[in-house]
């Protein structure tokens, strides 16, 4: 069995207003990421104050905190290997205006704020792990296998 790593997948309210997230869950089961966890949530100030307090003080924080608590978001945690960069290479640049067209962002997004996914940082290190633990508890994550090791992960 390959090494396989999780990685924190979110579909932002604007992506659930419109209708998108079996058609973004199909994308990553397509490509062969496993779902260990999954929950239809709305966000509170507080839970995403800490999500996104890299980006405090910044001139779009305020915004961005009343954007992704404006609505129900789809939290998930895919499992496979190279997870957390495969899954930003599938959402594409984060202003949809520069993300390449097949990528989710390219195909959906409308601007920076609309962006419609969210995805661990696979440049800051940890932060998979942090976004998981914030938003599920152990128990609510699934340990499985594939039935054929053999063709699948
Ligand atoms: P990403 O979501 O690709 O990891 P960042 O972590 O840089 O991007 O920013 C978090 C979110 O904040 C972005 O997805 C986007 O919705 C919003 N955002 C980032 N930069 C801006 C900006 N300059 N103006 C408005 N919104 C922004
Ligand atoms: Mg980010």
């Amino acid at each position: 069995m390959p090494e396989t790593e999780r990685t924190f997948v979110m579909v932002k309210p604007d992506g659930v207003q419109r209708g998108l997230i079996s058609e973004i869950l199909e994308r990553f089961e397509n490509r062969g990421l496993k779902i260990v966890g999954a929950k239809f949530m709305q966000m509170d100030r507080e839970l995403a104050e800490q999500h996104y307090a890299e980006h405090e003080g910044k001139p779009f924080y305020e915004g961005l905190v009343d954007f992704i608590t404006s609505g129900p978001v789809f939290a998930m945690v895919l499992d496979g290997q190279d997870a957390t960069r495969q899954v930003r290479r599938m959402m594409g640049d984060t202003d949809p205006a520069e993300a390449a067209p097949g990528t989710i962002r390219g195909d959906y997004g409308l601007d920076l704020g609309r962006n419609v996914i969210h995805g661990s940082d696979h440049e800051d290190e940890g932060a998979n792990e942090r976004e998981i633990d914030l938003f599920f508890d152990e128990d609510e994550l699934v340990e499985w296998d594939k039935i054929d090791g053999s063709w699948l992960y």
